[in-house]
């Protein structure tokens, strides 16, 4: 067992497996009505406090989440909006990479920053990235002192807006390097070298992809800071969540967990259905992606799904592996018994791209307000699930981030907010690796290594 100080620098157990704190904190019910009147600041120090043990003092964490989240574009940081009666939006895209990664990455940098500085160590994270993690990821990091990053993304696979937010930073702890591959040669890449204990020793290797614990966590914040702006803990809401790895919508059963009454966690994916057909088949089965417009969800293996089954059979960890393990071989496993918990635990709905460009389309027309294409799967799905009440769906990006498809869908490709200022004419800065594991950490060690052990 670990603690919440290690668990953020591992990112990945040394066996593969995930991450979980032993019980559930508890907010009350007062606690959870107070937050109506709160900074979101606020809230997220009375959410992720009590996960910390006590390592992290309150004042260390409150000077953490001021200076994170005065980095959003609007006051609020994740303002709500009605859309229609009963819909609301939750804006999540105001950080400074347009989509709600910014708002756990730009704290975790500093709680890095912060354990790293205790600990008189650096740290090195290389991540990989099919768009959006790894600009969040450099955005965060690259005012950090104490940590290196490396990402890796698909050579002419990411869109110019992505490429730019990851090449354009000046800072020398910055590295981006373009892969000859895809997506998942570069994930592969990142995952041989946390594989490869001695290379993930000497450069200090740490991870910020959407299974690191405190990425979860600091998403828990916006499901109160909604919920309690709607009434809770004295009115139930729904969710709807876009949602690939299964990362987001944990969040939200996280809060559930931790006593925020939630009706209906809505599951909304795109054509890469594989969450919402083991909901309606009781089997998780594997298949081949497809690009879509909104490729952030263009996922076929969603990671944190097990960190919900974990939960869902009790913590039957022995149980759990052999799910995996079957899935490793078959690419796929039947839930059992399981499948009732999540059946009752979720709803899901998967988008069709004629919904998702219909969906935009209306949605601009009746309501004067411009959804990008993940944010409609959700509209769409809280469109389809009965029953749900007053439904908040989750904005995870602003429509300029994907000009290509909003221009494609609506006529016209949004303008980028004016505080990206000169993003799209910046010099850029990059390397260019081949899919090659050696050549990948011999740059890395060459970039990184040695100011790890200089300091060490
Ligand atoms: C990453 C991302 C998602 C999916 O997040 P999960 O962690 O897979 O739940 C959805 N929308 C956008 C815009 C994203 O960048």
């Amino acid at each position: 067992m670990l603690g919440f100080e290690d668990v953020v620098l591992a990112g990945l157990a040394r066996d593969g497996g995930l991450y979980l704190p032993q019980s559930w904190p508890q907010l009350s019910a007062d606690t959870i009505r107070s937050f109506a009147q709160k900074p979101f600041a606020d809230i997220a120090v009375e959410v992720i406090y009590p996960f910390t043990g006590g390592t992290i003092s309150r004042p260390d964490l409150q000077r953490m989440a001021d200076e994170a989240y005065a980095v959003f574009g609007d006051a609020a940081v994740a303002p709500l909006k009605a859309l229609s009666p009963g819909t609301h939006v939750l804006e999540l895209f105001h950080g400074p990479t347009l989509a709600f990664k910014d708002v756990a990455m730009q704290l975790l940098a500093r709680v890095m920053d912060h354990i790293l500085e205790k600990r008189g160590k650096r740290a090195t994270i290389v991540g990989a990235t099919s768009g959006d993690t790894g600009g969040a990821a450099v955005e965060a990091f690259r005012t950090s002192k104490r940590v290196d990053i490396v990402v890796l993304f698909p050579d002419g696979r990411v869109s110019d807006v992505q490429r730019r937010m990851m090449t354009t930073p000046t800072e020398p702890n910055v590295h981006a390097v373009a892969i000859d591959g895809t997506f998942d040669d570069c994930q592969a890449l990142v995952k041989a070298m946390f594989n490869d204990h001695a290379f993930r020793d000497r450069v200090a290797l740490s991870g910020v992809n959407s299974i690191n614990w405190a990425r979860i966590v600091a998403q828990v914040t916006y499901y109160f800071s909604a919920a309690a702006a709607l009434g809770a803990p004295d009115k139930p809401v729904s969710f709807a969540v876009p949602t690939g790895n299964f990362g987001d919508i944990f969040a939200g059963y996280v809060a559930k967990r931790m006593g925020l009454p939630i009706k209906t966690l809505i599951i909304a994916s795109n054509e890469n259905d594989i969450l919402p057909r083991t909901v309606a088949t009781g089997r998780y089965e594997m298949r081949g992606v497809v690009a879509t417009s909104s490729p952030s969800m263009d996922i076929q293996i969603s990671s944190n799904f097990e960190r919900y089954l974990f939960e869902a059979s009790g913590r039957d960890g022995a149980k759990i592996r052999d799910l995996m393990a079957a899935l490793a071989v078959s690419k796929s496993f039947a839930l059992g018994p399981l499948w009732q918990q999540l059946k009752h635990d979720f709803a899901a709905v998967a988008a069709s791209e004629a919904d998702v460009a219909d969906c935009i389309r209306r949605v601009q027309s009746r309501c004067g307000y411009v959804v990008d294409p993940h944010t409609a799967c959700a509209v769409v799905a809280s469109e389809r699930v009965e029953g749900a009440g007053e439904v908040v769906v989750l904005a995870t990006a602003h429509p300029a981030k994907f000009p290509e498809a909003m221009l494609a869908i609506t006529g016209h490709g949004p303008p980028l907010p004016a505080r990206l200022g000169t993003l799209m004419t910046d010099p850029e800065r990059f390397a260019t690796l081949p899919n090659d594991l050696e050549r990948v950490e011999n740059f890395v060690e060459s970039r990184c290594g040695g100011r790890t052990k200089a300091t060490a």
